[in-house]
């Protein structure tokens, strides 16, 4: 019989209610923290919890995130690490055998911003800020539920306080990271070659850990090119001469564009061609093309959308008609040599805690083994995150992100919706006890 610690039997006992005071308890840090003030300051009388007592994960079958399987790993979990996967260590144990265990996934692009208001509708800049605090917190904690551990957001000022508190101060959510406010190509209008990489060092002050670049206009208007070869140049070059990353939204023959730009990661690729794709493959660019939610969700939810900024009926028909074109660009970027196709979602409202839909359509649309699909969200996305050291992984040393799932997603795909565990950093944020008393 496993033994637990009071916390822990409080998790396992009432999952639901545990989840909501730990929600509740921290709810109070958005509401003195609102949007556009420096959080840090609001949360200081927050101190970070302590770190959980040590435990052991039992798991007979687990994935390690790179592509192996691992049997009957007893992972020993302290300080919110990973220290061994043989812990002989029995004081506090979580018994997840029976379930398929592995890192938690990693979302190299959502839009936690993104939620509906009070009326169901998109949010948009009029909503009150205290409204828009608890939004983009629920919906961090919905894709937390979902499986995902971490996520880079792309993005928008109000990320940075709730990756603060969340990294700082145990408010409950996935490790983020963000771009901040996006940088938007308009053509010339854009501004000269000083302006670009000013604007790209403002973002690095204000504390981005990427850069978010459109070198396209939506492909709800025309999927047009806005930003040349040497305006891209420029700004991914300029972000990687202050050490961060940049990631491209490209359309067409932008993909190759923004990989020849030298850019981290190119986003879409929708109408791009086998040579665009191939040479931002060469050019070593990570790839993520979007097949099973972001679109699915717009077509399921539009009567929320439509009529806010360029979200169009004309729009949204256009996405539904061609996304056989995103299931074609994914099979050409799965194809290209070398090239490093990672998990993305470009989840926005109504999507968020469904994040893993895309590994179903990834394996049911675009060819991908399920094992590909996994590790393109753990070992490859921490990776492209420049993360592979910490997360992304079961080994010692990284941090103790852990998942387990009921079933085996590597026979069914749909197992990656029944997510019935989640640990970040450590701390256990799900248990299904019901599910776990059944073995
Ligand atoms: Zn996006």
């Amino acid at each position: 019989m496993p033994r637990l610690d009071s916390t822990l039997r409080a998790v396992t006992s009432s999952p639901a209610r545990a989840a909501r005071i730990a929600f509740a308890a921290c709810l109070a840090l958005v509401i003195v923290a609102p949007l556009g003030s420096r959080a840090s300051l609001h949360a200081q009388a927050v101190p970070a919890p302590a770190p959980p007592a040590p435990v052991t994960l039992l798991t007979d079958r687990a994935l390690d995130g790179r592509g192996g399987t691992l049997q009957g790993a007893r992972l020993g979990i302290a300080a919110g690490r990973i220290i061994t996967l043989a812990s002989t260590d029995t004081a506090r144990v979580i018994d997840l055998r029976g379930y398929t265990v592995l890192p938690g996934w990693i979302d190299t692009h959502v839009h936690l911003d993104s939620h509906f208001d009070k009326s169901g509708r998109i949010a948009t800049d009029k909503e009150p800020a205290l409204e828009q605090s608890l939004g983009i917190a629920q919906a961090a904690w919905a894709t937390l539920m979902g499986g995902f551990t971490t996520v880079q957001s792309v993005g928008d000022l109000a990320e940075r306080p709730l990756r603060d508190l969340i990294r700082d101060h145990g408010f409950p959510g996935p490790r983020v990271l963000t771009s901040l406010a996006p940088i938007i190509g308009r053509g010339d209008s854009t501004g000269t070659p000083e302006q670009l990489r000013a604007m790209v060092r403002e973002r690095k002050a204000q504390g981005a850990d990427l850069i978010k670049i459109f070198a396209s206009t939506s492909q709800r208007v025309g999927a047009k090119p806005t930003l040349s070869l040497a305006q891209l140049t420029i700004l991914c070059g300029e972000a990687k001469a202050l050490g961060l990353r940049s990631m491209v939204h490209a359309y067409r023959g932008q993909v190759a564009v923004a990989g020849r730009a030298g850019c981290t990661q190119v986003e879409h690729g929708t109408y791009a061609a086998r040579e665009d794709v191939e040479a931002a493959a060469r050019a070593g660019a990570y790839l993520s093309p979007q097949v099973g939610l972001v679109v699915q969700n717009y077509i399921e939810n539009k009567a929320r959308y439509l009529g806010v900024g360029n979200y169009s009926e004309a729009g949204m028909q256009t996405m539904l008609r061609d996304l056989p074109l995103d299931f074609d660009v994914c099979r050409l970027m799965m194809a290209a040599p070398g090239g490093k196709v990672v998990f993305s979602t470009d989840a926005t409202a109504g999507a968020h805690g469904r994040n893993a839909d895309e590994f179903i359509g990834r394996v049911r649309d675009c060819g991908v083994s399920p094992m590909q699909a996994l590790v393109s969200a753990n070992a490859l996305a921490a990776g492209a995150m420049g993360l592979g050291d910490t997360i992304g992984a079961l080994a010692p040393g990284f941090a103790a992100d852990v998942i387990a799932l009921d079933g085996d997603p590597i026979t069914d795909i749909t197992a990656v919706r029944r997510v019935v565990f989640v640990m970040k950093g450590g701390v256990v944020y799900k248990w299904d006890g019901a599910i776990a008393g059944r073995r």
